[in-house]
């Protein structure tokens, strides 16, 4: 049977970075993965491009049960760290936008670079291994692969969350804590696009492919302020994207479609300059065309000028586009979700090293676990951050 000091279930971010750095302090590490690729995810992030972290990266951007966790890891391996090595291998970035990172050329930059990192720590790589079991005795933990077995002290699971079946994503991590007592937090789909009831789906039919700046509010009061668009499903964009993370079934989301200006305003300003102007042109100079004919069809926008439009109507369009409230149906799920909320509970974990406190040398870093970051490279971050503190700990004793 082979033994290594120790085994990394999981070649996404975290697995790989995790591997790299372990294997760099002298560690003998075995790194393996059920897919043929390693970093599968890596290479769809950030539209091929991948967005690997983010300049504004802060505790706060984090939801989980135990906010102060993910503290420690963010603050000992920071974004500036990832983007010293990134510069190390001569990947050319720039910022998209709200600090978001991301490669010039191509997200599989980011796979080389992890691929070159676990090389130079002489990782040994196997693809298309399935774990079909783990037990511990005094030996330590033994893993059944397909066709083999190897032992080692520390085991790190590092298999991710539910989103993308399509690319691996897999429940096996939540079972391992679950086979060695550990508490697993119920997961939902984060990061992720909203379904809309087949009525209001229908009346925004029109708008398929139409996106504006928008705040969008969760019941909680978590506000964000990015685009919004309407899909032929329901409604997407970063801005739903981000506040889906803060929403629970039956909840209602508020949107503002004209962040940057004081509609009310606007109309009375627009009214006593140009009283026989067109309500829809004036409202042309703010909003898309095809968002205006959807509501004119809906009824939402009368036939009328300036001067015509009275209280009660213009009070009714600055509610329908400042404080538009939209209970979405649900959301399209695993299926399309960016990441997964909950997880592994951070309780059960050690900060400094993400060792079980209860389960000596079982480790679990990157998104299996209850820690999920905003939309923008926040993820990545957390995945990076994470695994190094791990690797800190396997190449300790
Ligand atoms: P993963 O990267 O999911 O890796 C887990 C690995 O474990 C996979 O390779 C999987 O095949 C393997 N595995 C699972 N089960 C088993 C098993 N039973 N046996 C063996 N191996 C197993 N985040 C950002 O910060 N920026 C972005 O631009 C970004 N874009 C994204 C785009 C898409 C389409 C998606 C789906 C996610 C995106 N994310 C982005 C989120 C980010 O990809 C994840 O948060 C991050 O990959 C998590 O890293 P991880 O290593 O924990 O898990």
């Amino acid at each position: 049977m082979e033994r290594f000091d120790a085994v990394i279930i999981g070649a996404g971010a975290a697995g790989m970075f995790c591997a790299a750095i372990a294997g760099q302090a002298g560690c003998r590490v075995l790194l393996l993965d059920n897919g043929k690729k390693p970093g599968r995810k890596i290479l769809m992030s950030g539209g091929g491009r991948c967005n690997f972290t983010n300049l504004y990266v802060e505790p706060a951007a984090y939801l989980s049960q135990n906010p102060h966790f993910c503290k420690s890891a963010l603050a000992r391996y920071t974004q500036w760290d990832f983007i010293d090595l990134v510069g190390k291998h001569g990947i050319a970035w720039h910022e998209k936008t709200l600090g978001q990172l991301f490669c010039d050329d191509s997200a599989q930059q980011i796979v080389d670079l992890l691929v070159a990192e676990c090389t130079k720590g002489n990782v040994t790589t196997r693809l298309r291994s399935e774990v079909l079991d783990v037990t511990r005795d005094d030996a330590g933990y033994t893993l059944q692969l397909n066709g083999e077995s190897v032992i080692t002290h520390k085991l790190v699971i590092a298999s991710g969350g539910l989103s993308m079946p399509g690319l691996g994503a897999s429940p096996f991590g939540y079972k391992i804590a679950e086979q060695f007592g550990l508490k697993v937090l119920p997961t939902r789909a984060g990061l992720v696009p909203f379904t809309l009831h087949k009525p209001l789906l229908e009346q925004l039919s029109l708008l398929s492919g139409v996106s504006v700046p928008s705040t969008i509010t969760a019941e909680d009061g978590t506000v964000f302020r990015e685009s919004l668009l309407f899909t032929h499903r329901g409604l997407s964009g970063p801005a739903v994207l981000q506040i889906s993370s803060y929403w629970q079934p039956g909840e209602f989301v508020t949107i503002n479609m004209l962040p940057e200006c004081d509609l009310d305003a606007f109309l009375n300003d627009q009214r006593a300059a140009h009283p026989n102007q067109s309500l829809k042109n004036t409202l042309a100079m703010q909003l898309p065309k095809r968002l205006i004919e959807c509501l004119q069809q809906l009824g939402q926008i009368p036939d009328v000028t300036l001067k015509q439009l009275n209280s009660r109507e213009q009070q009714a369009l600055v509610d329908n586009l400042t404080r538009w409230r939209v209970q979405p149906n649900g959301t399209e799920g695993y299926r399309t979700a960016e990441v997964t909320l909950g997880g592994v509970d951070t309780h059960e974990l050690s900060s400094r090293t993400m060792e079980a406190r209860n389960v000596p040398g079982l480790y679990f870093i990157g998104e299996v676990m209850d820690v999920t970051g905003w939309l923008g490279g926040y993820n990545f971050q957390w995945a990076w951050s994470s695994a190094w503190a791990c690797a800190q700990a396997l190449a300790e004793q």
